[in-house]
């Protein structure tokens, strides 16, 4: 027997960004952007709408406690949900925040839904997973027994960016009747993915110079602060790098996760801090971890971004090779210029740059050849 994910008010106050949650508004409708903005009645909804901003722009990747979600009556965290994306839409506001956003929204409805998944808490009725799915078109049920059944197509298009292993649909128990089952914690997830692609793919509003300028005459504060805040994307063009220099630990480093080995957390923060210093892209950078067995790409992005916007963008600064010689990463053996073997040599960015020197022709072994051929940025220091 199939739950039904029946609409509750406590579900829209959780997930006012589903469609149909703007039927809550009743006939009237939404107010006026103006009233919106100015009136002391929506005081309330302004608040939670720059707290939401706030907390995308601090810890996207991690989801708020589900009494700052459920706090306030349905039609206050809606409206709440289309100031946000109405301040998301003032022309000062970098694209980046937008997706930090989608991230940090769908991480805190996968808060409410895990929590969902404990059937003995009265704050949670059942159907709250199958609710959200139904809203968002996904073809969920929760059953009477504690699972989920989802249909095939449904599974792959919110499995399809989850690289983790267990998720792939090879690995999944399916019913004979073209649907996957799973468990309730694993659906949660599922639908978090769910929830932001759905985000990613709400068009931007489009204001009216008029309200753009009444936005900044009444959060112009705020909105500065966010443009001044907002991490560079991996939008911006590559820098000059070239892969086919990289010393022989940061290669293993690289191929380690393209094998979906697991990479210590030293690895993978070494990877980030030596490409970012080399001016790979951010992009370039999150195609290195993709097949980490636990990748998720907006997680990784905002890590990165957390790597890379360090020191006014200069990045921390990688490690030396005693470090990475002591975190048992150095494969200087597998150097075919013995240039490792130099005792003087104290750091993989010197390599990178003597390997530079030696023949910006040469290719060394597993490198995937030059993204952009060049000199090196100006903040590397080398021996
Ligand atoms: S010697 Fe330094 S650059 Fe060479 S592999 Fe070891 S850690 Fe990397």
């Amino acid at each position: 027997m199939a739950i039904r994910g029946t609409p509750t008010l406590i579900h829209y106050a959780r997930h006012p960004y589903l469609p149909g949650a703007e039927d809550l508004l009743g006939p009237a409708g939404s107010p006026s952007i103006r009233d919106l903005v100015v009136s002391p009645v929506y005081e309330e909804v302004r608040r939670r709408a720059r707290e939401s901003l706030e907390h995308a722009l601090g810890s996207p990747a991690v989801p708020r406690s589900v009494s700052e979600t459920d706090d306030s009556d349905p039609t206050t965290a809606f409206l709440a949900f289309q100031y946000s994306q109405l301040l998301l839409s003032v022309p000062s506001i970098p694209p980046a925040l937008f997706r930090r956003w989608c991230l940090s929204i769908a991480k805190s409805a996968w808060g409410t839904l895990v929590n969902s998944t404990d059937t003995s808490d009265a704050r949670f009725p059942a159907g709250e997973l199958a609710f959200v799915a139904g809203s968002l078109g996904i073809s969920l049920e929760e059953t009477a027994d504690g699972g989920v059944r989802i249909s095939v197509p449904s599974y792959i298009h919110m499995a399809a960016q989850i690289r983790e292993s267990p998720y792939r649909l090879i690995r999944q128990r399916l019913d004979g009747e073209g649907n996957v089952l799973v468990l309730r914690r694993r659906a949660a997830r599922l639908l978090q993915e769910a929830i932001r692609l759905y985000l990613l793919s709400l068009p931007r509003i489009t204001l009216q110079p008029a309200v753009t300028k009444l936005f900044e005459q009444e959060e112009g504060e705020f909105l500065e602060e966010l443009a001044r805040r907002t991490p560079a994307g991996g939008d911006t063009a590559p820098g000059v790098f070239n892969p086919a220099f990289l010393p022989p630990c940061i290669l293993e480093m690289k191929a380690v996760m393209e094998r979906g080995e697991n990479l210590s957390h030293f690895g993978r923060f070494t990877l980030a801090a030596f490409l970012h210093r080399l001016g790979a892209s951010t992009d370039y950078m999150v195609e290195c971890y993709r097949g980490a067995p636990d990748f998720d790409e907006e997680v990784t992005r905002y890590q990165l971004e957390h790597i890379t916007s360090h020191d006014d963008g200069k990045g921390y600064t990688p490690p030396e090779c005693a470090t990475i010689v002591t975190n048992g990463l150095c494969f200087k053996e597998r150097d075919p210029t013995r240039m490792c073997l130099d005792p003087e040599l104290k750091r993989p960015m010197s390599y990178y740059v003597r390997r530079g020197k030696l023949g910006r022709s040469e290719r060394a072994p597993g490198a995937t050849g030059p993204v952009e051929a060049g000199d090196l940025p100006r903040h590397d220091k080398v021996d």
